[in-house]
């Protein structure tokens, strides 16, 4: 028989899958609060479920989608990166970061990714599949168990385009947020795209809530699609449009993502055209030096670096300025360097 996966349904689901057993609707909001709030990965633990149900499950579903391949532990920051395997021998990575009191997951929605960003490792791979709901969750259901410390954020911001893999994505973020599943808020929970046109307009008309990242990573459209293909299809300007329509305040601002990359966009000019954004969409850009994966692209110096942040911290009116050195550069675990030989 084969073995659907249980993880990665959401209540609606599960109480259809008791209904159809002639077993009373309440057990689903049981399994679904051992699964997602208490992170039990063994049916037999699920010790208010009545033995017969507990079977029927074991013998029908898979519970837990991902094995833990690989740890690897940064010298410099409490930061892991874990290599998952998943029940087809797809490889993927998330990384996990706690710094002070926020601990940080970024998680992989794809195997691969199609979008062929040049400056990504993971775009490097080819595209293989995209992950179900239950291998986006069972990432977070891992490292939680993994780690002492709680879980604060969620980024999408692993391997694959979440915007790609659009009802997977949202059904997972809408469980994490849940009360009965993770309880995280909204604007713990971010989710970046390359640019997707007709899904970033369906997230704003969802009004999903969750915060929007977009790696916007050039100032002018031939060197945006030099970078990022997908810009020939949607370009700066229908992007920068429609973020316009998001309703934007304080708690849920806009993420600008700017991987600056020497010589291609750290110009005084691509500075200047940044913060004109920024001040438009009333936004948080986020300025990522480049992180190395070996090919042709280079990070600037600090001298550039610092002159770029400096034009964005003189024009800011409407928006605030982020740098974010990566993480877990050693053991490339940093924006971009994430990417698996073997899947
Ligand atoms: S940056 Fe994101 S969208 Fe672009 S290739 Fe890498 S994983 Fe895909």
């Amino acid at each position: 028989m084969t073995q659907k996966q249980i993880k990665g349904l959401n209540l609606k689901e599960l109480m259809e899958v008791c209904e159809k057993q002639d077993i009373p609707t309440f057990r689903a909001k049981q399994i679904y609060q051992w699964m997602y709030r208490h992170h039990i990965d063994d049916i037999m633990q699920m010790n208010n479920i009545p033995l017969a149900l507990r079977n029927y499950i074991k013998d029908n579903y898979i519970l837990n989608t991902l094995d833990i391949e690989n740890i690897q532990e940064s010298e410099y920051e409490n930061t892991k990166k874990i290599l998952f395997k998943t029940h087809d021998h797809k490889l993927i990575e998330s990384v996990s970061m706690i710094d002070k009191n926020l601990h940080t997951v970024c998680i992989s929605s794809q195997v691969g990714c199609s979008v062929d960003c040049q400056f990504c490792a993971t775009g490097m791979m080819g595209f293989k599949r995209n992950l179900t709901c239950g291998e986006i969750i069972d990432q977070i259901i891992h490292i939680s168990n993994l780690r002492d410390e709680a879980i604060t954020n969620i980024v999408y911001m692993g391997m694959g385009e979440p915007f790609l893999n659009y009802n997977e994505v949202m059904k997972s973020a809408d469980i994490l947020h849940d009360h009965n599943g993770m309880n995280l808020g909204r604007n713990r929970i971010t989710i970046s795209t390359s640019g997707i046109l007709p899904k970033i307009k369906q997230f704003i008309d969802e009004k999903r809530g969750y915060k929007l990242a977009i790696s916007l990573n050039a100032t002018d459209d031939n060197t945006r699609t030099k970078i990022i293909p997908i810009n020939k299809k949607w370009n700066i300007n229908m992007i920068i449009e429609e973020l316009e329509k998001y309703p934007t305040d304080k708690k849920n601002m806009i993420m600008l993502e700017y991987v600056l990359l020497k010589g291609i966009n750290d110009s005084k000019e691509d500075a200047e055209k940044l913060s004109y954004y920024g001040n438009l969409l009333k936004c948080k850009i986020n300025v990522i030096p480049f992180n190395d994966i070996g090919n042709e692209y280079k990070r600037p110096n600090a001298e550039i670096i610092n002159k770029f942040i400096e034009i964005l911290h003189k024009n800011q009116k409407h928006y605030q300025t982020l740098v974010r050195w990566s993480k877990g550069i050693d053991i490339d675990a940093a924006c971009g360097q994430l990417s698996t030989k073997t899947s």
